[in-house]
């Protein structure tokens, strides 16, 4: 089990550095930290949760959530991690349906939880800021004074040991089931895959709910014995200050994130002790990658997955960067992946598979993969189908047996019939050297039924739209149906906490201005 996994690491590292909480000031070996997880275990075990009750959190990257992780695991109840940016209105949907007895939360977050926390009767609320709050009880208050004795809870690896809420960028979130053992099976996986061992130090700067930074990163380390350190959000000068101060050897931040870096100030000599750079949750353009290539000089490494899967099911090696830049990969030990013919009337047939450079949706397996949605048989059945997670993405195999990741299903456009991936034109318009950030969305056409519009960040103000039009259309960059009609130019593309694009808003917002 995963208590067992953190176990045997404080067992063997005791006395090594095992968590730094740099908001707090704290720094814990393994074994203080293990100390500090058993009194909040024992503590929630004061408040009544016993094993399958849930917990929830509302919370950046914090030691208490790093420590509430663990305490969970230790009486068997159900880990649910929630996205700190949702809107009241979403929490309030994912705390009535994952139930919880307990939810922690922040300063930072209360806004978004006081009227379900007043709601919410029978449920504990426990604030880890020193804030006085009506509804709220104070976690350091909690845990005064209980013992650190480690609890006794029978535990099996089958058992499920966290409910993940999907972004739900259409429709609902869904509660995505994990059990212990699979999520060991994805932390093996992930530190064979980065070659982690108990020397390296990892930083956590990627909201650490989401299973990328969680399992992909956070996992494999607390394994291996390596040190984690905490930064509370994603910061890029406050990043690079960092890794050179607490001397980080690998971390994880997804695209947009490495692209915010990319903007400051900073030489190689700043990422002396960085082996590896992480990224994935979201496609990062081939511009952007031989960019950082360049800016960095280190390993840069990329995964491709989803919350379904553990996450992560296909990887992107140092070498394989250049060499195939823009895809995702190959499948990582253990896992299979297939790209099949999409059926407008259900789920793909898992036999019908692709010949190379035929475009169709992704769809996998592999010994992480949830055992359910919570509370949603018809949901699963059709996700699971025939035993293949549906991913939702289209994609293709070339020739060398590398995945590409063209586009979600649901963000294609279609124009006068013809199928446009936003991935394609995106690429490009990264290209252009005034190009910061940029994505492309479908809009209403009388003529062809949907038209490209493209959504800019510009990084000179002299860019105009037809520069960009004859970017795109000299050479042979982009096939002519496949340009932006219409170009926007913006602040900022709007994304969420774990860096994907929210195309829904754009959508919202093309509409709207073309009304
Ligand atoms: P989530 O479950 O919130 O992590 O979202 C999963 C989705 O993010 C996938 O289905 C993909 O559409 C996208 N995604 C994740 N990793 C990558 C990647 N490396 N390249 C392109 N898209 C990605
Ligand atoms: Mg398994």
């Amino acid at each position: 089990t995963l208590r067992g996994m953190f176990e045997q690491t404080v067992a063997k590292y005791s006395n090594k550095e095992g968590l730094v909480d740099l908001r707090l000031g704290t720094r814990w070996t393994f074994s203080e930290w293990d100390d500090e997880v058993n009194r909040v275990a024992n503590a929630l075990r004061a408040s009544g949760v016993e094993k399958g009750d849930k917990v929830s959190t509302i919370l950046f990257n914090t030691s208490e959530f790093a420590t509430t992780l663990f305490a969970c695991m230790k009486i068997g109840a159900i880990f649910n991690p929630i996205n700190f940016r949702l809107t009241e209105k979403e929490i309030q949907f994912i705390l009535q349906d994952a139930d919880p007895k307990v939810v922690l939360f922040e300063k930072a977050t209360s806004l978004q939880v006081v009227s379900v926390a007043k709601e919410m009767t029978g449920v504990e609320f426990w604030s880890i800021d020193e804030e006085d709050l009506p509804y709220a009880l104070n976690y350091n208050e909690r845990i005064n004074g209980v013992t650190s004795e480690r609890p006794v809870c029978e535990l099996d690896e089958n058992d499920p040991y966290a409910i993940m809420y999907t972004s739900g960028t259409t429709g609902l979130p869904k509660g995505v089931i994990h059990t212990h053992r699979d999520m060991i099976d994805q932390a093996l996986i992930m530190t064979a895959c980065l070659r982690l061992e108990e020397n390296d130090r990892g930083l956590t700067v990627a909201p650490i709910f989401h299973c990328a930074e969680l399992h992909c990163a956070f996992f494999p380390r607390v394994m291996i014995g390596a040190a984690n350190v905490l930064l509370h959000h994603f910061d890029a000068p406050k990043v690079i200050e960092t890794v050179k101060q607490e001397q980080i050897t690998s971390f994880f931040a997804a695209p947009t994130m490495w692209n915010m870096m990319l903007q400051e100030d900073f030489s190689k000599e700043d990422f002396q002790t960085l082996r590896q750079g992480l990224y994935g949750g979201a496609p990062m353009a081939p511009a952007l990658t031989m960019q950082l290539h360049d800016a960095l000089g280190v390993q840069l490494l990329q995964a491709y997955g989803m919350t379904e899967m553990g996450p992560a099911i296909t990887a992107l090696t140092e070498e394989e960067q250049i060499t195939k830049a823009g895809s995702a990969g190959r499948a990582l030990l253990n896992h299979e992946v297939r790209v099949v013919r999409t059926n407008e009337n259900g789920p793909a047939e898992p036999e019908e598979i692709c010949k190379p450079d035929e475009l169709g949706e992704i769809i996998v397996r592999g010994p992480s993969m949830m055992k359910s949605y919570y509370n949603r048989p018809e949901a699963t059945e059709e996700a699971l189908y025939k035993g293949w997670y549906h991913t939702g993405d289209i994609g293709s195999f070339d020739k060398d047996g590398y995945l590409w990741v063209s586009d979600r299903v649901k963000d294609m456009i279609i124009s006068g019939g013809e199928n446009i991936y936003s991935r394609e034109v995106e690429d490009v318009l990264f290209d252009h050297p005034k190009v910061i950030d940029a994505a492309v969305v479908g809009e209403p056409d009388e003529m062809w039924g949907e038209r490209v519009v493209a959504f800019i960040v510009k990084k000179e103000a002299d860019l105009t739209e037809q520069e960009l039009d004859e970017f795109c259309t000299s050479g042979s960059r982009l096939a002519r149906y496949k340009r932006p009609r219409r170009y926007e130019f913006v602040d900022e593309l709007p994304r969420n906490a774990s860096g994907k694009l929210q195309k829904f808003k754009l959508r919202e917002r093309s509409t709207t201005l073309s009304e």
